[in-house]
This record gives structure tokens, C-alpha cells and sequence, in this order.
């Protein structure tokens, strides 16, 4: 039924690195709510898996004396949902970790497995991507940072060799102190669904006015997106509805969705204009605006 070669559980990073390094054909599995159904279902087959449940610093969630915020790999969704620093700091992750599957699944399912994946409906995504988050990849042949913005490199293909591993997700200081955020997953069911559209969108403001909004994109490209047009546009803007209104429709100009048996393209760009503004709205609120 689940046609693999051999399976090796990782004691260690530097084991796991190790295993990758002399096995050119293993592949991490983390929670394995992607892997293995793909697995089963024969999409991919002959390989080798390596576990890395047992190496628990890449469990961990820290904030440095800096004040960045570090999310190790195999941090569960409920791991997200219920973190003190992520409900403090970056409460919108948390949320957008609440939405995914159901109870069961958000209990095994990581958010390294989450990003590494390239899947464009991730719903942690969009998140990662609003907070300018940084992704520290680690292998036998050394260590690189790289910025979630340079990761996705087309649909379901991202900056992860074979040889590395995800190993945490970093978010700086400056990227979410003072920013109030809110993530849409606009789905056909309300749980249990893959997302039609995922919308993340934080905002930073001076008195009543955007000084910093940002809006990120799932399932409105082959990638995930971030709305440069909107957000360049929306800067030094009054908060109001109408000026809400105008950045939702200047998001429209940044996304490039398709047609799909999921929704149409007309349906996702009417989406990506009302997520939003709906979600903006939301933010402009928390942030304190008027
Ligand atoms: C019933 C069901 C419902 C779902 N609902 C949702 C949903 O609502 N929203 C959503 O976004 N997703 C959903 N998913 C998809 C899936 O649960 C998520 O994408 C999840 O985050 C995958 O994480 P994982 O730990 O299970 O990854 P795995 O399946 O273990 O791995 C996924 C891929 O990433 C690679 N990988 C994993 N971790 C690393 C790492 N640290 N470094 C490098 N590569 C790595 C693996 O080799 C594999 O190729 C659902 C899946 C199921 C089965």
C-alpha cells in the first residue's frame, strides 16, 4: 500500500543531515499528512523516508534577545494555535494555523512540511510571507538564510535541495512590533476544505493613517503572492472604507489567478478584492484605526 524502500528515523540534526547527504533518494517526513497520502496514492514511489519527530530542538518556538522570533520546523498547527509568543507577537499565524484541516490533523501536520511543500493553498503560507519571514536551511554541506520571498520558485517547487532540511522560520523585530494582522481562508466548506483563497494581510499605522500595509496571496498565482501595487499604493493613506475599497481593487492588478474545477478566474479576482478589503478592514480595527 505505502511503497517506500527504507525508512530511517533521524536521532539528531547532524544525523539527519547525514542520512540525507549519503541517500540521494531519502526525503523528510515530518508530519506525513502530505507525504504519505501522496505515498498511498502512488504519485511517488521507491523512495527513501527519513523521520526527524525525534530531534526535538526543531520543536521549538523562541524570541532572542533581539526580539526574533524563531519557529522551529515540526511546530504542530495546535503548536501554533496555542504558543504564547506566537499568540502574543504574531497572533495572525496562530490563526492561520487554526484553519488548517481539522483537530486531528492540526496535532501531527507542521508548518515546516506547511512552506517546504511549495503547495500555493498552504494556509500558513501567506503568513510567513506578510511577516518578511526568513527560512534557515541546513545541510551536511553547510547552512544558508534565505527570505521567504526568494523560496517559491513555481507551483509546488521550492528552494529546499534534497540534501537540506527547513529547520526553522525566522520573523524579526521589525517585522511585526506594531502590526495588526488578519488572515481570510476563503474556502467552499468552512472546515476540512482547501483554501479558494487565502488572504494574510497586516498593517502598521501613524495616528489614523497606513505607514506600512501588507497583503499576501494564496491561491491568486502559481505561488504565493504579495500585492506590491496595493501596498505601495496604500501607504500614507488615510484609514477609511473608500480608501479600503481602492486598495482591495489595486490587490486585483497584482494576482494572477486561473481557471480551475475549484473557482473560476473571474470568481478569484472578485475574492482577492473583498478578502482584502475584508481583512484589511479587520486589521486597520485591531491596529486601533478609526
Ligand atoms: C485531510 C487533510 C486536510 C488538509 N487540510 C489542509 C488545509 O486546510 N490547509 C493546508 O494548508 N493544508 C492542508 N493539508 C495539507 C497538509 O496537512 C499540510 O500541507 C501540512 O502542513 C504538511 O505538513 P506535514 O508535516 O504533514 O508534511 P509532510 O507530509 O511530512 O511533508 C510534506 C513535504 O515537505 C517536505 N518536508 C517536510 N518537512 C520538511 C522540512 N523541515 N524541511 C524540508 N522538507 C520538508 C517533505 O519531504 C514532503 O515533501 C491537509 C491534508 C490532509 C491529509
Amino acid at each position: 500500500m505505502y511503497d517506500f524502500n527504507k525508512y530511517f528515523e533521524a536521532e539528531t540534526l547532524d544525523e539527519a543531515k547525514k542520512i540525507l547527504k549519503e541517500n540521494p533518494n531519502a526525503q523528510i517526513v515530518a508530519g506525513g499528512s502530505d507525504i504519505l497520502v501522496e505515498i498511498r496514492e502512488k504519485h511517488i514511489e521507491g523512495l527513501e523516508l527519513m523521520g526527524i519527530h525525534k530531534i526535538k530542538e526543531l520543536k521549538e518556538i523562541s524570541i532572542d534577545s533581539e526580539g526574533t522570533i524563531s519557529i522551529g520546523c515540526m511546530a504542530t498547527f495546535h503548536m501554533l494555535e496555542n504558543n504564547e509568543i506566537i499568540t502574543k507577537h504574531i497572533p495572525m499565524l496562530g490563526r492561520a494555523g487554526g484553519v488548517v484541516g481539522g483537530p486531528q490533523l492540526r496535532k501531527v501536520a507542521t508548518i515546516g512540511g506547511n512552506i517546504a511543500n511549495g503547495a500555493v493553498s498552504a494556509d500558513t503560507a501567506t503568513s510567513v510571507w506578510a511577516y518578511n519571514s526568513q527560512l534557515v536551511l541546513e545541510s551536511a554541506d553547510g547552512n544558508r538564510t534565505i527570505d521567504v520571498k526568494d523560496f517559491y520558485l513555481g507551483p509546488g517547487w521550492t528552494d529546499v535541495k534534497q540534501n537540506e532540511i527547513l529547520t526553522k522560520i525566522l520573523i524579526k523585530k521589525e517585522d511585526y512590533e506594531g502590526f495588526s494582522g488578519e488572515y481570510i481562508k476563503f474556502s467552499q466548506r468552512k472546515a476540512l476544505d482547501i483554501a479558494n483563497l487565502g488572504c494574510a494581510v497586516i498593517c502598521k499605522l501613524d495616528g489614523n493613517k497606513f505607514s506600512d500595509v501588507r497583503i499576501a496571496l494564496g491561491v491568486a498565482g502559481p505561488v504565493p503572492i504579495r500585492c506590491k501595487t496595493a501596498e505601495d499604493y496604500a501607504k500614507g493613506l488615510e484609514v477609511t472604507e473608500e480608501n479600503i475599497n481602492e486598495i482591495g481593487k489595486k490587490a486585483v492588478l497584482d494576482g494572477k489567478p486561473r481557471d480551475s474545477w475549484r473557482a473560476s478566474k473571474a470568481y478569484r479576482q472578485q475574492l482577492i478584492e473583498i478578502c482584502s478589503q475584508r481583512a484589511l478592514t479587520k486589521a486597520a480595527q485591531l491596529a486601533g484605526g478609526k
